[in-house]
Formats: structure tokens, sequence, C-alpha cells
């Protein structure tokens, strides 16, 4: 199956939180979390269409300036989501540099900075080179439930969690995918590639059968080129089925509450990135600090049913322990359900 997106954590376990999704069919992508982002090329930022912060403690959003740094002259634009205050945050950042040449760059850069408030508000504000990135409000706007961004052919939904402050977790969700017949893709002389993006994109929007699609494909023949309906095409899907999703989960305590929203936000999802910052021996060292011990962790995916789990920001102090971290939580995420009224 191919797959919309990629996710892959910037970092190792040890540094700044960061996952860059790659929609490799589109050139571009999302990130979520803008920690120290220096291992990426800046043609990975430059794909950059929007970022998802999760919360502004710097290890969060420190990679702001360098982000800045290498789209500015180059990119057009960037959405950048936060929680409260955050369009304050972009400005103070903005306001900290002297931009008296920043308006002759011949591409001009618009950063669009959106807050989504506690109260399911949203602010907004665009930050222009062409005016030194003075800020220009935008229309408040409303979230319909918790959907922060939606494309055609995906969205991303937030909700906050405590972290001794709102903290948000993130879903990224594919609307649907297709399960391709290759006997009949072989017997039309196709083969998959990037145009079952574009399939995907006119049956979910709704396009005529008369629809005709460009389709690029390569195989170890070469390049190949062609032209056909869209119910030409229809004809190659077997089943169209629920998309991947995946959840980014990070900076947050092991509450009842906060398990719930988890719940609300996550059932079910296929991967689920989840901060593992200390051992469950210093459980009590991870509940001053507001974050989740491995064990935890684990046990929040195994509560969503998660698929799969992948842990980050571990401690430093486990430096050359990290196997240590990943073994507890995929322990708690895999053992036996455990019985009504057993305390883990
Ligand atoms: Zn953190
Ligand atoms: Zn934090």
């Amino acid at each position: 199956m191919r797959h919309l997106f990629e996710p892959r954590l910037v970092n190792d376990e040890f540094g700044d939180p960061a996952l860059y999704v790659d929609f490799r069919d589109e050139r571009r992508a999302l990130l979520f979390d803008l920690g120290d982002i220096g291992a990426l090329p800046p043609r990975k930022l430059i794909r950059l269409s929007h970022v998802f912060v999760s919360h502004t403690h710097m290890d969060h959003f420190a990679g702001f300036d360098h982000l800045l740094r290498v789209v500015l002259g180059r990119k057009t634009g960037i959405v950048l989501f936060g929680g409260p205050d955050f369009v304050a945050q972009v400005e103070h950042k903005l306001r900290a540099y002297t931009w008296n040449v920043v308006h002759r760059y011949e591409v001009e850069l618009v950063i669009d900075a959106r807050e989504i408030g506690v109260d399911g508000c949203g602010q907004r504000a665009r930050f222009s080179s062409r005016t030194g990135f003075a800020r220009e409000p935008c229309a408040p706007f409303d979230l319909p439930g918790d959907v922060l961004h939606e494309e055609t052919l995906f969205r991303v939904r937030g909700r906050f969690v405590d972290h001794e402050l709102p903290c948000l977790a993130y879903a990224l969700e594919e609307k649907a995918q297709f399960k391709v017949a290759k006997d009949r893709l072989a017997a039309l002389g196709l083969s998959t590639g990037p145009w079952l993006r574009d399939l995907k994109l006119a049956v979910l929007a709704g396009a005529p059968g008369t629809t005709p699609l460009r389709l690029r494909w390569r195989d170890r023949h070469g390049e190949h080129e062609t032209t056909r309906r869209v119910d030409e095409l229809r004809e190659v899907v077997l089943d169209v089925v629920p998309g991947r999703r995946i959840g980014y989960v990070t900076d947050l305590r092991f509450t009842e509450p906060n398990l719930h929203t988890l719940t609300q936000l996550l059932s079910g999802v296929d991967q689920l990135f989840i901060e593992s910052v200390f051992l469950d021996a210093d459980r009590a060292h991870a509940t001053r600090k507001n974050h989740l011990t491995a064990l935890q962790a684990g046990l929040i995916a195994r509560r969503l049913g998660a698929r799969a789990v992948v842990p980050f920001h571990f401690s430093p102090r486990y430096e050359g322990r990290s196997a240590a971290l990943a073994a507890e939580v995929h322990a708690a995420w895999s053992a036996a359900p455990i019985a009504p009224g057993d305390s883990a």
C-alpha cells in the first residue's frame, strides 16, 4: 500500500521533540513541534506547509529562528499552529530582529500564525516580510470540533492535555486508503505511482467519471505516461478503507482527564509517537516535572489500542540506556490487559 505520508522523528530519542511528516507525492511536508531542527536539510524545511506546535517550552519552539532563516527569501508562506498566546509569541520572536531590508526581497514570505484557545476559539494574525513582519490581525475563527486543519486527503485534529499548562496533542488522519487490484492494474497496462493520489483526490472530491487523469510512473522499463478517465481507473480500486492515523503526544501528566482526552483523540491509532521521559523507577520525579514515565506511556498506548508505538523525548539522565526506556514502554503496551482494580 502506498501511503499518503511518512512520519519520522527529526532527532534521536534524547534530542528535541519534532516529527517531520513527508507527503512524498506532493513535495510538501508537515512538522509537529519546532525544537532543534538543525538535522533537517533546507530542502526539507522549504517543503513545510504547516507546523503544529504542542506548547512553547524551549525544547519545542527554539527552532523557530532556524526555520525562519531558511525559508526567508525562498518560500512564500507557512502556517504555524499553537496554543494560548501563540500569536503574541510568534510576534515577539519576529520583533527580536531588525527588518530594514527584508521588504526588498523578491519572494515575499507570509507567516500565518493561528492560536487555539482552551475555549475552542481561534485567533489569527499574518506577518509579511513586505511590511517588516508587522502584525496584521485577521478575523477570529471557529473550530469545528477538534479539527484544526482539513484538506481533501487528510485532516489534523488537536486537543489540549495538561502539562501544568495547556499542551496540544495531535492526530494526523488520512481520510481514505484505496486497496488496488494489482492484476486489474496490470491488465490495463498500468502500474502504481503518484497518480494514485490524483485518483484519490478526484474520487474524494466527487469528480465526474469522464475526468481525464494523466498517469506517470516509473518501473524497470523506465518512465511511462498515459491518460485515462476516472471511471476507467475506478475499476482497479477494490476497496476504499479508512486511512492511516498517527498520534503525536508529548509533555503531559499521567492523569485520568488526560487519558480521557487522548482516548477521544486517538483511539485505535495506527502509530503513536509518545513521550517517555523517565523510567518508572523515577515516577515521583516524573510527576514533579509533569511528564510521563515510559511505563505510563506504554499504558496509554495500550489504553488507546495503538497498533504501533514510538517512544521519544527521553531524559538525558538515561544517556546510554535508551533500550531500558524503550523496553519499559513496549512491555506495558503489549502486556495482557490488566484486570479492573489492578494498579499499575
Ligand atoms: Zn518537552
Ligand atoms: Zn514542556
